[in-house]
Order: C-alpha cells, then sequence, then structure tokens
C-alpha cells in the first residue's frame, strides 16, 4: 500500500512541481496518473521509489516512511521503471544489468540464473543476453529496464510511460505482463487505451496537484 499525505516539491531552480499531493493507493490496487507535459507526474512517481524524497509532506510505502535512512528497505519493495530506459540499464552486458539488483542483495545464485534466463525469455530477449544495452532498440531497452526491475520481485511497481517505443504486439505483451502481476500498481501514461486496461483507478494531474481522481472506467469514459 503507498499513502502520498499532502506532499510539495520544488526544483533548485525555484520550480514547484508538486502543491499538497495525496493520494492512496491500497494493497493490490492499481492506479493510473494521466495528466499534461508538464503535470508533475514524473516528480510524483520518482519519489516513490526514493529517487526524491519529500521536502514538505508524507509518504510510506508498505508502512515505512520514505526518509533517506529508509531508502534501501523502500528500494527492495518499490520498483521504478523509469521512463528513459537508459538512466537504468548501466552495465556493459544486458544479462548482467538484469542480475544486477539480486546479485547485489545477495541472493542465491542458482535461483537468480533460472530466473534471469526465464524472464528474459518472457520478453524475447534471451538471445540477445550477451548484447550492450546501449545496442538494443528503445523497445527492447524498455523491456530490458522493466526485466531488471521485475527480478527484484516488487511488491510495488511504478511504471512511467511504459508503452513508449512499444509496438502494437509489444504493448499487447506489456499489458498481459503486467496485469499478471501481484504487484500494487501505479502507472504514469499517456496512452489511455493502456491505462483503462491495465488500472482500476485514475488520477488526473493538472499543474503540480490532483484535480480529479476515481474508477478509471468511469474518468475515461468520454476521453
Ligand atoms: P510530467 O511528468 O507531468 O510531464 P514533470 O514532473 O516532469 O511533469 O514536471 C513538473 C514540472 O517540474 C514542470 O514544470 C517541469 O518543467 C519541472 N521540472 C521537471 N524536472 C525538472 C528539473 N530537473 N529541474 C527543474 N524543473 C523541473
Ligand atoms: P545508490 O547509488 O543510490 O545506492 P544503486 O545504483 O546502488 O543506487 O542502486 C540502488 C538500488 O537499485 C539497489 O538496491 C539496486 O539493487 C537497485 N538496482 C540498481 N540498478 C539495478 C538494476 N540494473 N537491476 C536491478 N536493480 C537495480
Amino acid at each position: 500500500m503507498i499513502t502520498i499525505e499532502q506532499v510539495s516539491f520544488s526544483y533548485p531552480d525555484g520550480t514547484r512541481a508538486l502543491h499538497d499531493v495525496s493520494l492512496t493507493v491500497l494493497a493490490g490496487e492499481s492506479t493510473g496518473i494521466v495528466g499534461a507535459n508538464g503535470a508533475g507526474k514524473s516528480t510524483l512517481v520518482n519519489h516513490l521509489n526514493g529517487w526524491y524524497l519529500p521536502q514538505t509532506g508524507k509518504i510510506t510505502i508498505n508502512g515505512v516512511e520514505l526518509l533517506k535512512k529508509n531508502r534501501e528497505i523502500i528500494r527492495k519493495q518499490a520498483g521504478l521503471v523509469f521512463q528513459n530506459p537508459d538512466d537504468q540499464l548501466f552495465m556493459s552486458r544486458l544479462y548482467d544489468d538484469i542480475i544486477f539488483g539480486p546479485d547485489n542483495l545477495g541472493m542465491n545464485k542458482q535461483k537468480t540464473a533460472e530466473e534471469a534466463e526465464r524472464i528474459l525469455r518472457d520478453f524475447d530477449l534471451w538471445e540477445l543476453r550477451d548484447k550492450p544495452p546501449s545496442r538494443l532498440s528503445q523497445g527492447q531497452k524498455r523491456f530490458a529496464a522493466f526485466a531488471a526491475v521485475l527480478m527484484m520481485h516488487p511488491s510495488v511497481l511504478v511504471m512511467d510511460e511504459p508503452t513508449s517505443d512499444l509496438d502494437p504486439r509489444n504493448r499487447k505483451r506489456l499489458i498481459s505482463l503486467v496485469n499478471a502481476l501481484p504487484a500494487t500498481r501505479v502507472t504514469v501514461s499517456h496512452d489511455l487505451d493502456f491505462i483503462r486496461d491495465t488500472c482500476s483507478e485514475v488520477c488526473i494531474m493538472s499543474e503540480g496537484r490532483i484535480a480529479a481522481k476515481g474508477a478509471a472506467k468511469e474518468i475515461l469514459r468520454d476521453r
């Protein structure tokens, strides 16, 4: 479960990106966040794995408050798939990026290897495992970043524009993969059909605030 209470955030140049945002995402629930460019969507979701810390207000993930000292605990639970997969893939070989998280946590190597193969096959990336991530297509990079996050078994999964660069077939495949995950989810997307197909709740953000929220099928009915 995620609770966000009266969170505000300004960038160092003074841009106020979030004003008093409050939102609760119950365990197992999926919430879509939509809104114009610059509305504050990325700033909000980049808080959810501790990439940013709230400047005012409070965020908890599964009951743990998002504070600097809890950042590592939170990152084990909350996986963030960044808007730009290049921010997330930094090894010289795809496979090493996929096993980086579990290896870093000292997880069983045999289990990690089995899981890496399963996940890479799910995303059609197994044959590409020895390639440098920088040589993958944008869509393949996006799936690679996803695969690396899923290796950590996040109980909270946060996705920022997950369908950009995906062709219709891979977009469909992502919908089934995402819907099969047990995680509590938050998805930022301009792809309203994707939100409708994968989220139960929707929030509309505007100028750093939550302008409306409700059931996805009602809020998105006429859009
Ligand atoms: P969205 O994801 O909805 O497009 P963002 O969260 O990226 O919106 O941006 C919210 C506001 O914060 C915008 O006014 C944007 O220009 C500003 N902003 C985003 N990143 C930075 C940054 N690193 N420095 C200064 N301002 C930023
Ligand atoms: P910091 O410098 O803030 O400690 P790290 O780069 O060490 O950040 O990574 C922070 C967390 O993100 C770690 O717990 C790590 O497990 C996870 N992580 C980083 N990169 C990957 C990756 N490619 N795949 C899976 N998890 C990753």
